[in-house]
């Protein structure tokens, strides 16, 4: 299969060479150059697979004709080492709990399965050359590649996040790991972690010496295989409602998840509609509603994961529906609730039916609260850990929470990084040396 750039100057990339280069020449998004749907006979039997026999027959869609089937098998299997359960909360409102992976976030999937394929391209190729991986983090991508990547042979991950501004449980789950894994504490904001990056992937000099790539979220080896659990989850949820429209609600930031369910759609299976919950950074939410796309400034939310003000899939979702507007309302509505809203419906939902959302999935929750129709049953994303973000659900709740095994192992290991300023020749100058 090969893929074209949303921009649709640069030429055709194989899926090597997409998964390597991460953004095609012309600044564009990759986009597979056909979306294969699946046979009836696959969702007439979908409710008696396993989570990993589903993603393979996803996966086989994508990657079948790049990656021999007992290796895509491998990758698959490996990747989804954990469980993503739908849980009911109340009457037709579902959670999809996508935070039992490593990291406890839904990113664990796509960086897994990035890694893995990645692994395999490397030693594939004649020439084994190490692969550096640069990812810049607020928090949570750092934490999912870093363990994601942990002990790839051919690979190493240099995490860059901003001194001080990250939380200590973030930290310590990229900060502990070791082995080909470092982490760069670097005296800056997020943004000049991000302008770091971003400069030494256009260094000359730089890339002759070593191979750089990067593992965000434009990558279509991350983005691709979180289709993998919309499909489970509708095979889990057509074994309880049997007849009901399925409505799935996924909290946004930028939009590789949703993007992710709408090509799940396109393959064949049977959502009918998708909301994208935002909080206050509810750029696409004004794009639904006035047709304009502004993009602007992120502001600091409680759910923090999602405050992108510029979603870097937006340019996916636009390609996919041929850039009308009316093709994407009809599949997608929008939702945005501020700090406030978020804060009273973990309260709320905690109190009504002791379910503990995170500040993610609490958009999710109280969209489908809103929308939902009497013949739809919603499923929600619940994105992470509710532990993730400690402060805020105790507050709200008013209550101490356990903090899972998986977390406490992070936080009891030793932090081990490299402190840099946020100047691009000391980086450039560390990098030049390894
Ligand atoms: C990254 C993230 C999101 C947003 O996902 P996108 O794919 O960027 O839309 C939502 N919740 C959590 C917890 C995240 O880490």
């Amino acid at each position: 299969m090969l893929y074209y750039s949303t921009n649709k100057t640069a030429v055709l990339a194989s899926l090597e060479e997409a998964v390597i280069k991460g953004l095609a020449s012309d600044k564009g998004l990759f986009m597979p150059e056909r979306i294969n749907t699946l046979p009836d006979s696959f969702f007439d039997k979908i409710c008696s697979l396993s989570f990993q026999e589903i993603a393979y027959e996803v996966a086989n869609a994508f990657f079948g004709e790049d990656v021999e089937a007992d290796k895509l098998k491998e990758i698959v299997y490996d990747t989804l080492s954990f469980d993503t359960p739908i849980v009911k909360v109340k009457d037709n409102i579902y959670s999809l709990e996508l935070y039992h992976g490593p990291t406890l976030a839904f990113k664990d999937v796509g960086a897994r399965f990035m890694a893995r394929l990645l692994g395999y391209f490397i030693s594939k190729e004649a020439q084994k050359e190490t692969v550096n991986v640069l990812v810049a983090t607020s928090g949570d991508t750092g934490s999912a590649v870093a363990n994601g990547f942990l002990g790839v042979s051919g690979i190493n991950v240099f995490v860059l996040y901003p001194k001080g501004k990250v939380s200590p449980i973030q930290e310590c789950q990229f900060t502990t790991l070791g082995k080909n894994i470092t982490s760069l504490e670097i005296d800056g904001t997020f943004d000049d972690c991000q302008a770091l990056v971003k400069a030494a992937f256009m260094d000359v000099e730089l890339n002759a010496k070593h191979k750089l790539t990067s593992a965000n979220s434009i990558n279509v080896a991350r983005f691709l295989p979180q289709a993998f659990y919309y499909f489970y989850a509708y095979a889990q949820i057509r074994k309880i409602e049997k007849d009901k429209k399925i409505v799935m609600c996924v909290p946004s930031g930028n939009f590789g998840n949703i993007t992710a369910g709408l090509f799940g759609k396109r393959m064949g299976l049977a959502i009918n509609h998708f909301i994208a919950s935002n909080n206050s950074n509810d750029i696409f939410y004004q794009y639904l509603q006035t047709g304009e796309y502004n993009p602007r400034p992120s502001v600091s939310t409680l759910a923090n994961a999602m405050d992108v003000g510029d979603p870097s899939n937006f340019a996916r979702v636009i390609d996919l529906y041929k850039n009308s507007i009316e093709a994407i309302r009809k599949d997608i509505s929008g939702a945005k609730y501020s700090d406030i809203q978020i804060n009273n419906a973990i309260k709320a939902c905690y109190k009504e039916t002791g379910y503990l959302l995170d500040p993610h999935g609490a958009c999710g929750y109280l969209a489908l609260e809103n929308e939902l129709k009497a013949d739809e049953v919603g499923i929600f994303l619940e994105t992470a850990h509710p532990a993730k973000f400690l402060e805020t659900v105790e507050k709200s709740i008013g209550e101490k929470i356990t903090i899972p095994e998986k977390l406490q192992a992070f936080m009891k290991g030793t932090k081990k990084s490299i402190a840099l300023s946020k100047e691009y020749s000391t980086f450039k100058a560390y990098l030049m040396k390894i």
